[in-house]
């Protein structure tokens, strides 16, 4: 076993369950992979206060583009790490990522090459839809992964310079009762040494942790073999709208869906200058096993045969629906690609990731400072599972949708180009004939709102666990359940977002109002006793907690657009409490006999003690 060159940390002595056994690192958490959820997860950790290592596999962060699209939920979390400025500074501005559009082809001898079919708008139209601006202080982005992570390493790295080891592999990992004893590969020096750790985090995609903790992912395998190629190029001749992010190809040539994404870094639009190509091959086709063939038929499908690209990366992967059956195995938990795995159509993989790490973090630390018992962290699979099967689902239906475009076209590989533009043709012809033509097409391009507007899925995703106390209320009959976000205080829903000045006239958004592991406790403005029940309750228990009222015109802090109390869901004497991840986790109507009781009943239920 070989000596770590960092240094030997040791841990509380309660952390060793075998005499004699030391470890050559003790450390509270141990986290396996260095990509989004790890990272993401090392920061919210170091927040925290919770020491841990980090060991991912590879020598750097990912060489793919992969996942691109941050959604809201993810930018808040990313909003409270301090990290959001540099990944809204290096990714699209909004105005470049407002649509997306479908195209018949790219370029071809045909003049229906180049034309857009029909295009609609995309993630919240650049943070212009009113409902994504009301549902949160922070718009959506978009920053490729192979950029996204290194940025994510810097802040990690400032955070807690020693807690992060790239080139070191997770070899294997036991547990017992009281610990997780892993070995690790120093690839550097070839040595392995042992950590210790009261809990391991897999974050590693799905490679060693879960199949090793004995849990499967279940769903469908191969459902399409992608492949993508990344490039640099000059297209801007060939594309037109520089609002349009996703072009999405259906050239008559191939009759095949092509999708062309643009990458930066610099500019946007038709005048990126890298982009990504994708398209889908049969699984035993034979071309996806030569580079110069996949670059060729590239260059086939967007119609030109005399680019000369710079190829940076070819990446081949197949699009998967898998959910572990388990999230947790006694001390060892999966999160991100390791718990599910998504195609990327509908961008929810790398979130999911994201906000997996933002639910169990904070519960680990409650749990390491014995503020909750270990059965707190039993909630994170009972949360987080159905919300990554239903994002699982919504990536693969978002799929097949697309497919629906080709076939409401009457463009298929099946068919000779001579068919293929002739049915292209009809999208803009004259004929009256082809009126119902044109009325289904569009009608199928509208249902693509399902992927392009997907914001309950990303934003409104609701938890139900023994962590969430309820109030007795039915939960309400969603309007559009992958449309509309419907904001709600009702137990288990995410906080509402609202902008809440200070007698000073500064303006925060409520969320802002509780810091790194910090319940928040929100009364109305006639709702001091919850206020000052909190404050003793806090103190008792040693919880960090925020409390204060709210009102339009009188409170703690005032809701000058009164969007506070349309969404608070109780009366001007009631009170919600919110979990440091920012779900509400209770709600009280009304001040009630004994505010202080239900608040400490309240708090034990979260915290598992009840
Ligand atoms: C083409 C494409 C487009 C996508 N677009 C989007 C999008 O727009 N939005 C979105 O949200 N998602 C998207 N995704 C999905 C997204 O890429 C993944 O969901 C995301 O990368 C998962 O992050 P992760 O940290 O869980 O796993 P990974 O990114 O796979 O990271 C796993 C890490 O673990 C390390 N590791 C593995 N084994 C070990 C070991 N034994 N020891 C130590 N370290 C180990 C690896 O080296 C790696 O660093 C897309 C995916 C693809 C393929």
């Amino acid at each position: 076993m070989g000596h770590d060159e960092g240094g030997t940390k040791r841990a509380p002595s309660h952390l060793l369950s075998v005499e004699d056994s030391v470890s050559d690192i003790e450390v509270p958490v141990l986290i396996v992979g260095g990509g989004g959820a790890g990272l993401t997860a090392s920061m919210l950790l170091s927040d925290l206060g919770i020491e841990h290592l980090l060991v991912s596999a590879l020598p750097g962060t990912s060489t793919l583009p992969k996942a691109h699209v941050i959604n809201q939920r993810s930018m808040e979390i990313y909003r409270k790490l301090g990290v959001a400025g540099d990944i809204y500074e290096a990714g699209t501005p909004p105005e470049a990522m407002a649509r997306t559009a479908w195209y018949a082809g790219l370029n071809g001898e045909d003049p229906v090459y180049g034309r857009e079919i029909a295009s609609q708008e995309a993630w919240g139209a650049g943070y212009t839809d009113p409902d994504y601006i009301a549902a949160s202080p922070c718009r959506m982005t978009n920053l490729p992964q192979l950029r996204l992570e290194p940025v994510l390493l810097a802040h990690a790295k400032r955070k807690s310079p020693e807690s992060i080891r790239f080139n070191h592999e997770l070899l294997s990992f036991t547990q017992d009762d009281d610990g997780v004893s892993s070995t690790v590969l120093n690839k550097d020096t070839g040595e392995t040494y042992t950590v210790r750790s009261e809990y391991l985090y897999g974050c590693d995609g799905g490679r060693k942790v879960g199949a090793e903790a004995g849990i499967e992912l279940l769903g469908q395998r191969n459902i399409l073999y992608t492949v993508s190629v990344h490039f640099t190029a000059d297209l801007s001749k060939y594309l037109k709208d520089p609002s349009v992010l996703i072009n999405w190809m259906w050239p008559a040539h191939t009759g095949l869906l092509t999708l062309l994404v643009a990458m930066g870094p610099d500019s946007w639009g038709p005048g990126s200058q890298e982009w990504v190509f994708h398209e889908n091959y049969a699984f035993d086709d034979n071309r996806v096993a030569d580079d110069d063939a996949l670059i060729a038929n590239m260059k086939h499908a967007l119609g030109l045969p005399d680019l000369e690209p710079t190829v940076h990366k070819i990446s081949r992967w197949t699009f998967e629906a898998l959910v572990a059956e388990r999230f947790q195995e006694g001390r060892v938990f999966l999160l991100g690609d390791a718990a599910h795995r998504h195609g990327p159509t509908g961008g929810l993989g790398l979130n999911t990731a994201i906000q997996d790490a933002y639910n169990l973090c904070w519960k680990t630390a409650a749990v390491l400072g014995a503020q909750a018992s270990p059965a707190l962290l039993e909630s994170y699979q009972a949360e987080r599972q159905p919300v990554a099967a239903t994002n699982v689902r919504r990536s693969t239906e978002n799929a097949m949708n697309h497919m629906a475009i080709g076939e409401a076209l009457g463009v298929s590989p099946a068919n000779s180009t001579a068919d293929n533009l002739a049915s292209l043709h009809r999208v803009w012809s004259e004929d009256p004939a082809d009126d119902d033509f044109r009325a289904a097409l569009s009608a199928t391009i509208a249902a693509q709102s399902m992927e392009f507007r997907e914001h309950n899925i990303e934003a409104g995703f609701r938890y139900d666990s023994a962590a969430i106390v309820p109030d007795g209320s039915q939960e309400p009959e969603p309007i559009d359940d992958i449309r509309i976000y419907q904001p709600s205080t009702r137990p288990g829903s995410p906080l509402p977002h609202a902008w809440l000045e200070d007698h000073r006239g500064n303006r925060s958004a409520v969320q802002d109002l509780g810091g790194a592991g910090e319940y928040i406790l929100i009364a109305g403005e006639e709702g001091r006793e919850w206020v000052e029940a909190a404050g003793r309750i806090a103190s008792e228990q040693g919880l960090a907690l925020k409390a204060f009222t709210v009102g339009h015109s009188s409170g703690d802090y005032l809701d000058p657009r009164c969007a506070w109390i349309r969404d608070r869901g109780h009366t001007a004497t009631g009170a919600i409490l919110v979990r440091p991840d920012k779900f509400i986790a209770f709600r009280a109507d009304k001040a009630g006999d004994s505010p202080e009781e239900d608040l400490r009943q309240a708090f034990l239920s979260i915290a598992g003690r009840a």
